[in-house]
């Protein structure tokens, strides 16, 4: 099939034009992401390929749909940024990839938890000036501590496992039962009762009316006093300014983000030699205590080979009319 790529980057097109060896689509990538200006692009493309930030939804899906595309092939899990009523509407069909390596972005939580805990990022500025002065590094033991983590699917599990490892003692919130969190020996509990206990707080739901802003004012003041937040999730669980006066407050004493809420905007991009406008992301790197990555979660060799890999299949099986086993349900 006939496949356009927007925001494709030079990872990007290396994996997926390998891994297209086995396949034999027509891909054609363009760096420019997807969006109300730029749908026109698709034009002659049967399907389109794209990404977490990229927009899809109504007013895209349309022109979309008018320039003969038949597919939209998301090659990543969350798909938050796509109107699928719209789609529906359309009978377009949206792919995803829903599990390509719940162990990377797993990881990276510890990363983020590691980093934070034991101030790695600072000591490795400090050693580089020649400063072996260990005040201000402190961290405390992971055993022992209480983990609290919101939605126990692959990645929750997989973080849970971890930390497991750690000797954390670990609490799950999720909408939905799940017996292999019971048996990883996760205390199920509501909310309130794993804001008031965690040590450590990490989101692994995703982005819905119902989690959007899930921590706000109201939640952070339910916390313990110094708690660690980590969200590798969606930018829009966290509500920004309140965490802001969580961090002000000393309420909320490490922050740890791979995921922000207008990363649209930033993330992806070589933004160094660029004035940043948005001020509620600059007072967040303000703080010493917050660490903050570009959405790089998910980014590991064996993750993108696997996106690569199940993105392809999902549009073979469009085109040989099978069942799509990743098509996204409205
Ligand atoms: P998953 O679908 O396997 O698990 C999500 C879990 O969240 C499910 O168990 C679901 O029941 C639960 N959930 C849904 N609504 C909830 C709510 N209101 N409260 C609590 N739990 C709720 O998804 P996953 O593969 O574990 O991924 C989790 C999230 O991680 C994705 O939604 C995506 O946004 C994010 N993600 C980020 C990266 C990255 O690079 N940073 C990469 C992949 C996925």
């Amino acid at each position: 099939m006939n496949i356009t790529f927007f925001n494709a980057k030079p990872y990007d097109h290396e994996f997926f034009v390998e891994i297209n060896q086995r396949y034999g689509h027509q891909l054609r990538f363009l760096e420019v992401p997807l969006n109300a200006s730029t749908a026109l692009l698709a034009r002659g493309a049967e399907g389109v390929c794209v990404f977490v930030n990229d927009v899809v939804d109504a007013e895209v899906l349309h022109q979309l749909a008018t320039n003969g595309v038949r597919l939209v092939a998301l090659r990543c899990a969350g798909f938050n940024n796509v109107d699928l009523k719209t789609a529906t509407e359309l009978n377009l069909p949206v792919v995803r990839v829903p599990a390509y390596s719940p162990y990377a972005v797993a990881e990276h939580t510890l990363a983020l938890i590691l980093t934070l805990n034991r101030k790695t990022h600072r000591t490795y500025n400090r050693v580089r000036e020649g400063n072996f002065a260990l005040t201000g590094l402190m961290g405390f033991d992971l055993h022992g501590r209480t983990v609290g983590l919101i939605g126990l699917g692959a990645i929750g599990l997989v973080t849970a496992r971890i930390l497991k490892g750690f000797g954390c003692r670990v609490l799950g919130y999720d909408v939905q039962f799940s017996a292999a969190a019971k048996e990883l020996g996760i205390e199920f509990t509501d909310l309130p009762s794993l804001y008031a206990q965690s040590d450590i707080i990490s989101l692994h739901c995703p982005l819905t009316p119902h989690t959007y802003h899930l921590i706000n004012e109201e939640s952070i003041a339910q916390m313990k006093d110094g708690v660690m937040l980590i969200n590798t999730s969606r930018g829009a669980l966290i509500d920004g300014r309140a965490v802001i006066e969580g961090l002000k407050c000393e309420k909320i004493a490490y922050l740890g983000l791979d995921v922000y809420e207008e990363e649209g905007d930033l993330f992806f991009e070589d933004m160094s030699g660029k004035v940043i406008q948005d001020d509620v992301f600059m007072r967040l790197l303000s703080f010493n205590n917050v660490l903050v990555t570009g959405h790089q979660a998910f980014f590991t060799a064996d993750a993108m080979h696997n996106i690569a890999h199940i993105t392809l299949q999902n549009i073979t099986d469009f085109e040989q009319g099978k069942p799509l086993a990743n098509a996204v349900q409205p």
